[in-house]
């Protein structure tokens, strides 16, 4: 299908989102311009719908505020005020101050920053990681997400899909544990209402009344950061009532000893105390978890985002092993998907071509590394950032802004539009958006393989993010084949092992003409992937002591972070699944727990820029705070307030709303600078704190109070 051809037609498209869903695209244009976007119907998961971030693509693509040409800084660092120049105008300056830095510095002086602004299998997450590591740039940690969860999940049953989404229909109790699924995860909710209205009970664990709970069954405002607690005392019941399935844990299991002397610690009465669920509900729980087969939990990623989040994970993916759940079609626990799809990793980011000894530096400490707090050496003297908006997204966010307004560092960003970061950019290289590039899609969320066609030219001089590094590989005289090889290449010859069985009579040809097809994986209705075991860990079994903890301690797999820092071993780690309180107290000073948890209209920072995403938001920073705590401050609906915690502090407009529990505040992550009176967001009070695995981030480990008055 050419992008060129002209007349109305239709063109099959991928979401490019950091989303679980992943849905198939109809994308409408006519002479040349994209005029709507639909969910393709026939797609099994995506069924026709998109979510309200993304029903109306067409305008983020159409958009007056789109970049479309190289511009370069006229103005102060963070006015956001440039002047267009040429492509090759941009690359000379580009790869002159890199050559420049790298020879007074050396390459490692050189930062590249970025994250999943695409999913796409050669636009996406580390696209310009062969460039960096050729030169000898840093090498970047990207452990924003998901980083903790998935390094406590693959301690315990290893990298498996676990249940398909698909399959939770069968299942007659639904866990859905830290997870807002109908904002985040919107097509993966008719699966779980058709399980309920097939008389399945669905439980909703969080501590905000989100837009889930207020549709299952049952909601269990728990305390934040106790979720680990919460599941050991639902394992201590199991134990201690006799509704351990033996066979299984005898057969499947290692550990189980260890686990249940662990337990003890865990009674019903303790938890209560640690968690404010009451120990009758707990007990309820418990119960009714291990016998109402198949049980299915539904794991969110914002688990790990505590003191102890990487073991609350652990605990919560031990459940299904005790009770056998994993024995039946949609019983066991789905985490994330990416394991069912062969993506080449090396093939695509080339750690092979890493200088032994480069340093690894955490994304997330962006403002310490810029500042000079880290004291490297060398110090960071240029930042390469495209797929992201650390302005935004990263904590300490005061330091990163400081950080990027140092007139001696040399700021490139690859974008679409003229984020918060951008405005800081001394180059700004314009990049397509997905409508206007090949790319090939794998989800975290679902089982399909989803192709995306360009369906229009780029617009005025944008080019994909693979295309950038290209131009800038050759003009600084890189002359390796993955330079020159295009998207379709890439994606034909690097990116998939196109011989998995998971892609059984999949070829990239079968894809231009069907768009997406499902995983050769048995389907939904048979799927008990775990039913005789078999679980990809070095023992083969659910490690409820973990082998890999014990030998390696803690670790960042290869998706997050390549390269090793011999500087930074693996930290020991409890080989077995526990609690430990959050990392900050409550104390007089800072009584309210804050959760800054994706929100219903932006997708991460992303439309935080655009009108209608912005009215959905109510278009300034929120603070969520019970009726309870906004009376104890004299604060009103409407109200502007300060939000102060120790890391700093926002303007945001105060929401009042029995949806939190006393104690808790909801700012929602995602909104622009210009949302907030002081151009501050959320990420201004948020810590910069590892997490206990997988250098996961504890945005949601934090203390602040909010104070009446802006
Ligand atoms: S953001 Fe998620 S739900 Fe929305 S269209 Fe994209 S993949 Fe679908």
């Amino acid at each position: 299908m050419s992008a060129a051809a002209t007349g109305t037609r239709v063109v099959r498209g991928a979401c490019p989102h950091d989303c679980p869903d992943t849905c198939a695209l109809l994308v409408s244009v006519e002479d040349g311009v994209v005029t709507g976007v639909t969910g393709d119907p026939d797609h099994p998961f995506t069924a026709g719908a998109l979510c309200p971030k993304v029903h109306d693509y067409e305008r983020r693509v159409n958009s007056p505020d789109r970049i479309l040409h190289p511009m370069r800084r006229v103005g102060p660092k963070g006015d956001g005020r440039f002047e267009r120049i040429t492509w090759d105008d941009a690359l000379d300056e580009i790869a002159g101050r890199f050559e420049q830095i790298a020879a007074e510095h050396g390459p490692e002086a050189i930062l590249p920053y970025s994250y999943l602004g695409s999913l796409g299998a050669v636009n996406g997450l580390a696209v310009g990681d062969p460039f960096f590591h050729r030169l000898g740039a840093t090498v970047s940690e990207r452990t924003f997400c998901a980083s903790g969860a998935s390094t406590g999940y693959l301690m315990t049953v290893g990298p498996t899909i676990g249940i398909d989404p698909e399959s939770f229909v069968h299942s007659r109790f639904v866990l859905i544990w830290a997870c807002n699924v109908v904002s985040t995860n919107i097509h993966m909710w008719k699966f779980i209402a058709e399980a309920q209205r097939r008389g399945a009970k669905v439980v909703v664990i969080d501590p905000v009344r989100s837009r889930t709970a207020k549709r299952a069954d049952v909601h269990v405002a728990i305390r934040p950061g106790t979720d680990g607690a919460l599941a050991l005392g639902m394992a201590h019941v199991i134990v201690r009532d006799g509704l351990v399935d033996e066979d299984y844990v005898a057969r499947h299991t290692v550990g189980f000893d260890d686990l249940r002397e662990r337990l003890a610690e865990y009674p019903p009465e303790r938890v209560a105390e640690i968690t404010g669920v009451p120990a009758a509900q707990i007990e309820g729980l418990a119960r009714e978890y291990a016998t109402a087969q198949p049980a299915a939990i539904r794991l969110g990623v914002a688990i790990e985002r505590h003191a102890s989040g990487g073991q609350a994970v652990r605990a919560i993916t031990s459940l299904p092993a005790l009770t056998g759940a994993w024995r039946h079609v949609g019983g066991g626990i789905l985490q994330a998907t990416p394991y069912a799809f062969p993506l080449n990793v090396p093939g695509l980011h080339r750690p092979d071509w890493i200088r032994p000894g480069t340093r690894v530096l955490s994304q997330w400490k962006l403002g310490a590394a810029l500042t000079g707090e880290l004291e490297l050496d060398p110090p960071i003297k240029a930042l390469f950032v495209y797929n992201a908006n650390p302005a935004v997204v990263v904590p300490d966010q005061a330091k990163t802004l400081a950080g990027l307004a140092r007139e001696d560092l040399f700021t490139v960003v690859g974008e679409q539009f003229v984020t918060d970061t951008a405005r800081y950019a001394d180059i700004v290289l314009p990049n397509t958006t997905q409508a206007e590039q090949l790319d090939l899609m794998f989800s975290w969320g679902q089982t399909y393989i989803t192709l995306n066609l360009p369906a229009v030219e780029p617009r005025g001089e944008a080019v994909s993010n693979r295309e950038m590094f290209a131009r800038l590989a050759r003009r600084m005289g890189f002359e390796d084949e993955q330079f020159s090889m295009s998207d379709e290449q890439l994606l034909r010859e690097v990116a998939f092992d196109w011989s998995h069985p998971h892609l059984e009579d999949i070829t990239f040809d079968s894809l231009r003409e069907t768009g997406w097809a499902k995983l050769r994986i048995p389907p939904p209705d048979a799927h008990a992937p775990h039913a005789d075991g078999n679980f990809p860990t070095p023992s083969g079994k659910v490690e409820l002591r973990s082998s890999i903890a014990e030998q390696a301690g803690d670790f960042v797999i290869p998706m997050f972070r390549e390269g090793l820092d011999e500087r930074q071993p693996g930290t020991p780690v409890d080989p077995l699944p526990a609690w430990s309180p959050p990392a900050e107290a409550p104390d007089e000073r800072f009584p309210l727990s804050l959760l800054s948890p994706k929100a219903h209209g932006f997708l991460n920072s992303t439309y935080g820029n655009a009108d209608r995403q912005l009215r959905l938001m109510r278009a300034r920073q929120q603070v969520i705070l019970h009726p309870d705590d906004a009376a104890a401050r004299g604060i009103t609906d409407g109200q502007t307030v300060r939000v102060v915690s120790a890391q700093g502090e926002l303007a945001a407009q105060a929401q009042v709303s029995e949806d939190v529990a006393p104690g808790v505040v909801v700012c929602p992550m995602g909104y622009w600078r210009d949302s907030s009176p002081d151009g501050a967001t959320v990420n201004a009070v948020t810590p910069n704190r590892f997490a206990d695995l997988g250098h996961a981030p504890t945005f949601s480990d934090a203390r602040v109070e909010v104070v009446a008055g802006a």
